[in-house]
């Protein structure tokens, strides 16, 4: 290897790691200037199973350079808040747009990544990590750190998987209770639903330890009837709730991207659709870098300011929804605020714009 070959280091195995070292290289890249933690081929259950919505915009990004798995098409977003009036649906087909997102579990993804990642280093032998001297660290290993800013929101989800009565036909339901938000998402299987149920986290460990019957019960009354009868047909897994945000790193040939960086609430489903948009925008900067020459490591303050508005954003939008409708003088005025949007077309539709593509591009 030549002296002067300049090498981006990741730290991660994740799939915003992988999604930038795939970007890379599609920016021209050779794999010998990346050199990326090992990936495993085997994830813990609790990973491996989790769903994830991928926004429309991160579908196209992944599906530039990865054969991604089948996934359920989000085709409507049904958002409603238990015991008020206020409801509004989104529509793919308002934004002319074949879905307004996909939904997949983690595991598959993972794997699709991992194939495309070791489909080009068959073509090209990777850095040494040992070896190579990193002009530049990104930190994508999804967490933020000892030293990260955290929020608490005093929730735990419980996710578990459910066979339903009636088919959803591509609809995903948001429902915003005085607990927390509970979503139903789509999964590829006919009929099958993935639930992320936000509560008290003493409220979450007693419905976990209900059985099947009593927990469904509890279910159907908080969600209601619009799949008619909810099965339980999976373990069901209890994830505590916070926000954290990484500190600034003092040394400028390091910067953190996805979940390193941020970990959101998931009741917006954004956590890894921005870590995908950061992983993007850092290639491209990446690539113009090395098109003029210059070193990699003059990245950082650009990175930083081409990505404050989109992080700023998602970060106080999906903090604002994992807690606004739990406080009963609040939530009245957002029960006004989506029975507005639900009449309001155009509103609506930046709202579903901005879930596909991403906050900032809305
Ligand atoms: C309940 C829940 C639902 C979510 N739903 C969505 C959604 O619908 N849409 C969306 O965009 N985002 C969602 N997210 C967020 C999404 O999972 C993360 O933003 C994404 O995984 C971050 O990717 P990453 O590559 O940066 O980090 P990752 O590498 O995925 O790291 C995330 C976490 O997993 C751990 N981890 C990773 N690999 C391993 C391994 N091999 N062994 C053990 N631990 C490992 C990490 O230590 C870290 O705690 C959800 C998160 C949660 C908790």
């Amino acid at each position: 290897m030549s002296s002067d070959r300049q090498v981006v280091r990741i730290e991660g195995r994740g799939p915003v790691a992988m999604a930038l070292a795939l970007f890379l290289s599609r920016q021209g890249f050779d794999a010998a200037s990346i050199s990326i933690d090992p990936i495993p081929a085997e994830l813990p259950p609790w990973l491996e199973s989790r769903s994830i919505a991928l926004s429309l915009g991160s579908w196209q990004l992944l599906s530039r350079v990865a054969t991604l798995a089948p996934a359920a098409p989000i085709l409507r977003v049904e958002v409603s808040l238990r015991g008020r009036a206020g409801r509004t649906r989104m529509h793919a087909a308002d934004l002319r747009a074949p879905a307004l997102g996909y939904v997949l579990r983690y595991g598959p993804l993972h794997r699709a990544l991992a194939a495309a990642w070791a489909a080009r280093q068959r073509s090209a032998p990777p850095a040494d990590a040992d070896e190579a001297t990193p002009t530049l660290t990104v930190i994508a290993d999804g967490e933020p750190g000892t030293a990260s800013k955290v929020r608490d929101f005093d929730q735990t989800a419980l996710l578990a998987e459910l066979v339903v009565d009636r088919d959803g036909h591509g609809a995903a339901f948001e429902r915003f209770t005085d607990e927390g938000p509970l979503a139903l998402l789509p999964l590829p299987q006919a009929r099958r639903y993935a639930l992320v149920w936000c509560a008290r986290p003493d409220e979450a460990a007693r419905r976990a330890a209900l059985d099947a019957p009593a927990f469904e019960a509890e279910l159907l009354a908080m969600f209601g009837g619009a799949l008619g009868a909810l099965r339980l047909d999976s373990d069901r897994v209890l994830t505590p709730l916070q926000r954290r945000l990484r500190a600034a790193d003092v040394d400028p040939r390091r910067l953190a991207i996805g979940n390193a960086a941020q970990a959101l609430h998931p009741v917006a489903g954004q956590g890894l659709n921005l870590g995908l948009r950061d992983a993007f925008e850092l290639a491209a900067l990446l690539g113009e870098l090395r098109a003029s020459d210059r070193r990699l490591d003059e990245v950082t303050a650009r990175f930083a300011r081409a990505r404050r508005a989109d992080r700023g954003l998602t970060v106080a939008v999906t903090d604002t929804l994992a807690q606004a409708f739990t406080f009963p003088a609040i939530a009245r005025l957002e029960s006004l605020a989506l029975g507005a949007l639900d009449l309001a077309a155009p509103a609506r539709n930046a709202l579903a714009a901005s879930l596909a593509f991403g906050l900032r591009n809305a």
